[in-house]
């Protein structure tokens, strides 16, 4: 038997808990109870810098409650964050990690089917949604194009898949072993290896309150997804580079030879055009370059990807052992 434990990122939170703990209450016990797991496994939440009554909850319901306890950030840091400061902390002892949202959209009952396919040994089971259909029209569009162009630029990506997966504890210590500042987990889960699974699920609604994820912070994470992971974008500036200045030289070749002919213009809106247009130009190339120069100067610091406020899940796990 193993130690899973269930690590569930939350931030302003309170209305969905209740129900979160219960659901997955359910499956945690139930799997206990058909002996798959150790009586010991525990639901994790991750209380991101919550402003709500996110962490008064974790804690009142993991007095009550055994299976559930909880890791308090000292701040937000964002869903990546939270969810390596959970995998980090649960991973030290359990023998599998799931991942899953707070808000009940990825739906619990993959769980178990997870869990079957982790004793069959695969060490990375990935949850895949079926439908998109609860997500807005622009969301499923936007998120399309972003698969395609991450599958442009070479990135491997598990299509529809999000932060819902199940890990090893191998492939949780592979995974903490990237220590990119901004981490792109689903890109990253891929690069670990072993032996993979797909586990398919339908998304629903989220249960209450409304997305953590304005697009605001949508388009953040889109661009470290494709920054993180490939030099395309520096290599396209080269290529423009030399298709602009191919044109330049056609452009030479036909005002001298208007020259010659006699056709002298007066010059005025071609001059405007091309430093308009190469200025602009100019400024996206500056600006790609800038988001990878402001890349290596936030790698290169090495800052915390996350800070530990305090530990219930820790603590739980050390009486236990004691007693
Ligand atoms: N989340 C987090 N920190 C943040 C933003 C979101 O821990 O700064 C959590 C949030 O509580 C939820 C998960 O990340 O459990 C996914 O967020 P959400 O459901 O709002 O995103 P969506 O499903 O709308 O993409
Ligand atoms: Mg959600």
């Amino acid at each position: 038997m193993f130690k899973l434990s269930i690590v569930v990122p939350c931030y302003n939170e309170e209305e969905v808990l209740h129900e979160t703990t219960k659901e997955l209450t359910r499956i945690v016990t139930n799997l206990i109870k058909s002996d798959k797991i150790a009586p010991n496994s525990k639901i994790v939440f991750v209380d991101d810098g919550s402003k709500d009554q996110t962490w008064n909850l974790i804690d009142e319901f993991s007095k009550e409650n055994e299976i559930v306890s909880g890791v308090k950030l000292s701040r937000n840091f964002g869903h990546q964050g939270a969810l390596l400061a959970g995998v980090t902390a649960a991973s030290k002892d359990s023998d599998a990690v799931v991942t899953i949202d707070a808000d009940l959209q990825d739906d619990v009952n993959a769980i178990p089917k997870m869990v079957d396919s982790f004793i069959a040994g695969s060490e990375v089971v990935y949850g895949v949604r079926n439908n998109r259909d609860t997500d807005s029209a622009f969301k499923r569009n936007t998120a399309e194009m972003f698969y395609k162009f991450m599958g442009w630029l070479g990135v491997k990506l598990v299509p529809d898949s999000a932060d819902f997966r199940l890990m090893s504890k191998r492939a949780c210590e592979v995974l903490l072993s990237y220590k990119e500042t901004n981490l792109f987990l689903r890109g990253i889960v891929p690069l670990v290896g072993f032996k993979s699974d797909k586990v398919y699920y339908a998304r629903k609604e989220r249960f209450a309150g409304e997305s953590k994820y304005p697009l605001r912070k949508m388009i953040k994470f889109a661009l470290d997804g494709i920054t993180s992971f490939s030099i395309v974008p520096i290599k396209m500036i080269m290529g423009l580079g030399f298709f602009i200045v191919l044109i330049s030289i056609f452009l030479l070749i036909y005002t001298v030879v208007q020259k010659i002919n006699g056709h002298v213009v007066s010059g005025w809106s071609s001059m405007m055009i091309s430093i308009w247009a190469l200025g602009g130009v100019q400024l996206i190339c500056i600006s790609v370059i800038g988001e990878y120069v402001g890349k290596i100067f936030s790698e290169v610091k090495h800052r915390p990807r996350f800070t530990i406020e305090r530990d219930i899940y820790t603590e739980k796990t050390l009486k236990e052992e004691e007693e």
